[in-house]
């Protein structure tokens, strides 16, 4: 689970906002990140998002590929090529740099109608996110929809039409463009990663899911903290729902992250009893600080300690023993 420019200071801002606690608090082992990318000191998540999908550095605006432009397999492609089922889960478009990492190969994260066809010609067992017109109003007017069902993807474009499928392969596009911000768009994340669950758990090998709380970023750049404090809590309570499921299935294991910080924020005041915070940031960009790694359940011991964003990747692989 990423929380796109998620670091402590917007962590510690929605447990403030919540009166002293979050959910993510549960979580067993905690580590710290290094997160600039092979050409920047400060990465952008897209170098930070392939951090952490394959392991390899690169530079900031690739996708799934290294410096020279290779492709790298992801952590979901080698749980794919496992038999696993996998899927991802984002509060953005679907395409976009954070979710495409685990999925697409491309020079430039702009590149997302190039990023779509990579999906419809990846393994992926599900997908719910935003981003429909880079599928079905594209610049060379092809409608990748009907290709999506031809290569046996349900398709979905409500919450409602998700929710009721529990098996198959699930194509759900649920905003042209991107979702809304929380509160606006709802119950959406925690109700995608219930449903995306209840529709992976079905593989006896196991699953491998990416969730993305994607709009923390966003609060970030904008300097804006109450939005930063929605966006947090929203990404907390889809966490909860992962945290239940491990605790139902004990083999389950749930690494909570960022790409990087962003906003460079600082907590100047508040107070634990009535939930006020008061923000203030340092830059509208990134910043290069490093990011939390929350672990819960088995084998969550290995994310203790000071890591490269690339160690996450060989820690995940030697726990499904790939
Ligand atoms: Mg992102
Ligand atoms: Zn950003």
């Amino acid at each position: 689970m990423i929380g796109d420019g998620m670091g402590v200071s917007q962590v510690y801002a929605g447990m403030t906002a919540n009166k002293g606690s979050l959910y993510l608090e549960k979580s067993q082992f905690v580590g710290l990140s290094k997160t600039y990318s092979a050409d920047r000191y400060i990465t952008d998540s897209a170098a930070g998002g392939t951090a952490i999908a394959t392991g390899t550095k690169t530079n900031n605006g690739a996708i799934g590929v290294d410096p020279d432009g290779n492709p790298v397999k992801s952590i979901l492609e080698y749980a794919a090529e496992n038999g696993l089922s996998t899927g991802v889960v984002a509060s953005c478009a679907i395409t976009h740099a954070t979710p495409a990492s685990f999925v697409a190969h491309q020079p430039k994260r702009g590149m997302q109608e190039e990023i779509a066809v990579d999906f419809l010609n990846s393994d992926i067992t599900l997908f719910i996110g935003g981003g429909k017109r880079y599928f079905n109003d594209r610049s060379d007017s092809v409608d990748l929809l009907p290709k999506l069902a031809e290569k046996g993807f349900q398709l979905a474009f409500t919450m409602d039409e998700v929710k009721e499928l529990t098996e198959g392969r699930l194509a759900a596009l649920v905003a042209d463009e991107h979702q809304a911000s929380y509160p606006e768009r709802g119950e959406f994340l925690p109700e995608s990663v219930m449903a995306a669950i209840n529709l992976l758990k079905g593989n006896e090998k196991g699953f491998f899911l990416m969730v993305e709380g994607s709009q923390i970023d966003w609060a970030g750049h904008a300097n804006d903290t109450e939005a930063t404090v929605n966006e947090m809590l929203d990404f907390d309570r889809a966490i909860k729902v992962a945290f239940d499921y491990a605790d139902q299935d004990p083999n389950t294991l749930v690494v909570i992250t960022a790409d990087h910080e962003t906003g460079g924020m600082a907590l100047t005041g508040g107070d634990l009893s009535t939930g006020e915070v008061e923000g203030t940031f340092a830059t509208t960009g990134h910043s290069s600080v490093m990011v939390p790694v929350f672990a819960y359940g088995a084998g969550s011991e290995a994310f203790a300690g000071i890591y490269e964003n690339t160690d996450i990747l060989a820690k995940l692989l030697s726990l499904y023993g790939f």
